[in-house]
C-alpha cells in the first residue's frame, strides 16, 4: 500500500499533483510521501505485537533530515554505517542513543563519534573490530556496548549484490565461530557484551529465509542470553517491496487479488512468522528495514526530452539518468514508469527508456511498454524511495536532483537541487599548473 494514485487523469502523491510539483521545482526530483512511510512504521510495529519491538531504520535506503526526523517522530531508533550518518542523526534531532552502528570497517574517529553521543550499541563484524573498540572506548574511559553480527549461512535467494547472509559473503561471524567471538569480546575490559545480530540480505519476497535464520540463530541468542546476560536480539532488515506491479499495489483491491501461493510479503505475514519463534526468548528485538520503510513511499519525476525513433527500436530519453537513480544499471532492477498526465486516446509505445549519459548503462527500461509521451512531457518512476537519492552520484557533472515531500495536501522542498558552484566548491587548479 502506497499513496500515489491517479486523481483522474493525473498522478498524485497524496493530494498533491506531480505536475505541480515538477512546475515548482523541475526535474529530476524526487518526491516522497510520510503518509506512506508512516503507513509502512505502524504496519510493522502492528505485525510485531506481542514482542518487545523496536525499529532501527536503515538510513543508508534514504538519509534526507526531513525523513530522518519523520521516523524519530514516530519512535524510530537508526541503523547507522559511518560517522556521516551519526551526524545526520544528530542534525535531524534524531536520537542516537536508540541506534546501533553496523559496518565492517568503522575508523576509530567513528566509533568514538558513537560513543561520545550514547549509542545503543555497536554491530561488531570480526574480531580484529572489537580490538578497536575496546582500544577507542579505554581511551574515552567508556564501556561500549557490543553485539556481534553473526553469519547464520542462509540463501535469501535475492540479487547477488545485496545478498548478506551466506559464508562466502565479508559479513559477519560464521556461526559455529561465533561463541568463541563472544569468548574474546568477553575478555576485553571496556566492552559490554549487549545483544546479537544478524542480517541476511535485501529485498527478501518471502519470509521463508527469514524463518530459516532467526530458527537458527535462536538457540545461540538463548545461549547468549544465558552465559552473558545479552538483553537483545537484532533479526536485522530486508523485508522487499513490490517494483512489478508499483502502481496496482497502491490499493488493497490489488493485495485481494493476489492468489495465497504467491501473495507478497507483508508486514503481517512477516509478524505472523516470526513472533512465535521470538516470543519465547524473552530478549528485545531490534529490526533494521530500510527498503520496506521509504521504497514504495518514494518517485522519481522526469521530464522527456525526446522520443528518439529508430530501425525497430525506440528510444525515449529523459531528463534523468544513472547518476540520479543507479539501481537499474547497478542491480539490473525493474522500476515501473507511468506517465504523470494519463490519457487514454494515446497509443501504445513499446521504448527503452534510457538517460543522456555517455554509458550504455544508462538505461532504466528496455522494450518496455508506456503510454506514448513526447518532448516536454512527464514521468514518474516508482518504487524509488530507496536507494534512489542515498546512491546518486554527479557522474557527467550532473548535480543531486531535488527533494520534496508531500504531507496531505502540503509538499516542500526537503533538498534543494544542487547547483553548479556547490558542484565544484572543493576543487581548485594547482600552482603548478598556473
Ligand atoms: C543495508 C542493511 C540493512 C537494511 O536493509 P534493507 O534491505 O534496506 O532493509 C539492515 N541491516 C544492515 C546491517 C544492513 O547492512
Amino acid at each position: 500500500m502506497h499513496h500515489f494514485h491517479y486523481s483522474g487523469s493525473d498522478l498524485q502523491c497524496e493530494s498533491v499533483d506531480l505536475a505541480a510539483v515538477a512546475g515548482l521545482y523541475g526535474t529530476p526530483t524526487y518526491v516522497y510521501s510520510a503518509a506512506t512511510m508512516e503507513d509502512n512504521f505502524r504496519r510493522l510495529q502492528r505485525g510485531l505485537a506481542g514482542l518487545d519491538a523496536q525499529l532501527c531504520y536503515a538510513m543508508k535506503a534514504n538519509s534526507n533530515l526531513a525523513i530522518l526526523r519523520h521516523f524519530s517522530n514516530l519512535g524510530a531508533g537508526f541503523d547507522l554505517v559511518s560517522g556521516g550518518e551519526i551526524r545526520r542523526v544528530l542534525a535531524a534531532g534524531g536520537n542516537v542513543q536508540t541506534s546501533v552502528f553496523a559496518g565492517v570497517g568503522k575508523t576509530e574517529a567513528e566509533i568514538a563519534l558513537a560513543l561520545e553521543n550514547g549509542i545503543f550499541s555497536f554491530h561488531v563484524e570480526s574480531e580484529p573490530e572489537l580490538a578497536r573498540i575496546n582500544h577507542v572506548a579505554g581511551k574515552l574511559g567508556v564501556k561500549a556496548p557490543i553485539a556481534i553480527r553473526v553469519n547464520p549461512d542462509v540463501d535469501a535467494h535475492t540479487h547477488a549484490k545485496i545478498t548478506t547472509g551466506k559464508s562466502d559473503n565479508k559479513f559477519g561471524i560464521p556461526l559455529k565461530y561465533a561463541a568463541a567471538a563472544y569468548e574474546a569480546a568477553a575478555k576485553y575490559p571496556n566492552l559490554k557484551i549487549k545483544g546479537v545480530q544478524m542480517h541476511i540480505g535485501s529485498q527478501l519476497t518471502s519470509v521463508a529465509p527469514f524463518v530459516e535464520a532467526v530458527e537458527k540463530v535462536a538457540p545461540f541468542a538463548a545461549d547468549l542470553k544465558a552465559r552473558f546476560g545479552i538483553t537483545y536480539f537484532s533479526i536485522g532488515g530486508g523485508m522487499g517491496i513490490i517494483y512489478k506491479d508499483a502502481l496496482a499495489s497502491g490499493q488493497q483491491a490489488w493485495w485481494d487479488a493476489q492468489p495465497a501461493d504467491k501473495r507478497p510479503l507483508t508486514p503481517e505475514s512477516y509478524g505472523a512468522a516470526l513472533v512465535p519463534l521470538l516470543q519465547p526468548l524473552g530478549l528485545k528485538i531490534l529490526l533494521e528495514h530500510g527498503r520496506f520503510m521509504v521504497g514504495n513511499s518514494g518517485a522519481l519525476l522526469s521530464r522527456v526530452e525526446h522520443l528518439k525513433r529508430g530501425a525497430g527500436k525506440n528510444f525515449l530519453i529523459v531528463d534523468a539518468a544513472m547518476n540520479d537513480l543507479v539501481r537499474p544499471a547497478m542491480y539490473d532492477s525493474y522500476h515501473e514508469i507511468v506517465p504523470v498526465h494519463r490519457d487514454s486516446s494515446r497509443r501504445a509505445l513499446v521504448t527503452d527508456v534510457v538517460g543522456p549519459i555517455c554509458e550504455s548503462g544508462d538505461c532504466f527500461a528496455k522494450d518496455r511498454q508506456l503510454q506514448e509521451v513526447g518532448e516536454g512531457e512527464l514521468i514518474a518512476f516508482l518504487s524509488a524511495g530507496a536507494y534512489g537519492y542515498t546512491m546518486a552520484s554527479r557522474y557527467n557533472t550532473r548535480g543531486m536532483a531535488a527533494e520534496v515531500l508531500v504531507k496531505g495536501s502540503a509538499f516542500e522542498l526537503i533538498n534543494a537541487r544542487e547547483t553548479f558552484e556547490q558542484m565544484i566548491a572543493g576543487e581548485k587548479v594547482p600552482a603548478f599548473l598556473k
